[in-house]
């Protein structure tokens, strides 16, 4: 539990050159099942609304020794300086939340479900699980330390552990923490978890970054700043944060 265990990711694109071949050539290499995987988007009524439905994917308070915060869902900072690159098919946005943790945390189910996939085609390396939930709803745990020993097809409990966490740089030492997200069943949509997970977020988001690091658009500054107002992605959808007037820019002066 050293204090490096809890580095807050990185949150802007510069991942180092080995790092990124290995996330591309793994991209290319998924493409393919992907396109296969992606089903048509379902109906918008079709989704259950946000009502504090799930739980957190950690046990116990949150703290420097166990976990925190990190990247919000959103427009965030870091999302915005790679919203051609990694976020280029979500709208620009990180289309999940990111909770700093040391590697080997227990990550447990958000919710009652049924597990759709073991290492899918979503990303999110090295592992990562996908839970379907009432509601057209779907989970997804990604940065998982190594393959969880759970089969598709089995249920699972609110609260169950279903990995463990890992690190997005292969580390444990650089990034490590989970990323979160919430879908519909398609994988088309990806929606804020915030509303959806009864958590105390004022208290949490006073922690780590959470409550800061979003991108401004000086033409519209209060848009999408708080952790709780941050805009539906879909998948291959425009760019949400093509800023005609961004702060910070981009590192170099790049936009
Ligand atoms: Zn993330």
């Amino acid at each position: 539990m050293s204090a490096s265990a809890l580095t807050v990711p990185p949150p802007s694109g510069r991942p180092r050159r080995a790092i990124l071949g290995t996330i591309l050539a793994g991209s290319a290499l998924l493409a393919g099942v992907a396109a296969a995987h992606y089903a048509a988007p379902l109906p918008d009524g079709a989704v259950a609304r946000p009502a504090r439905q799930f739980g957190l994917p950690f046990a116990g308070a949150p703290g420097p020794d166990s976990w925190l915060l990190g990247q919000g869902y959103g427009n965030t900072t870091g999302a915005y300086r790679q919203r051609r690159s990694t976020y280029g098919n979500l709208q620009g946005i990180h289309a999940g939340l990111d909770f700093s943790a040391p590697c080997g945390t227990p990550v447990r189910a958000i919710g009652d479900g049924v597990v759709a996939e073991v290492d899918g085609p979503h990303g999110s390396p090295p592992h990562n699980v996908v839970i379907n939930h009432a509601g057209n709803l779907s989970s997804l745990y990604g940065h998982l330390r190594v393959r969880s020993s759970l089969r598709v097809g089995q249920t699972v409990k609110r609260g169950q552990v279903i990995g463990e966490s890992g690190d997005s740089q292969f580390t444990c030492v650089s990034a490590p923490h989970l990323h979160l997200e919430l879908r519909d069943r398609s994988h088309q949509r990806f929606f804020n978890p915030l509303p959806y997970i009864a958590a105390d977020w004022d208290s949490l988001a006073l922690a780590g970054n959470f409550g800061r690091g979003y991108e401004y658009d000086l033409d519209a500054p209060r848009r999408w700043q708080t952790p709780d107002t941050q805009p539906e992605a879909r998948r291959g959808g425009a760019l949400l944060n093509e800023f005609r007037r961004p702060w910070p820019p981009a590192p170099g002066g790049a936009r």
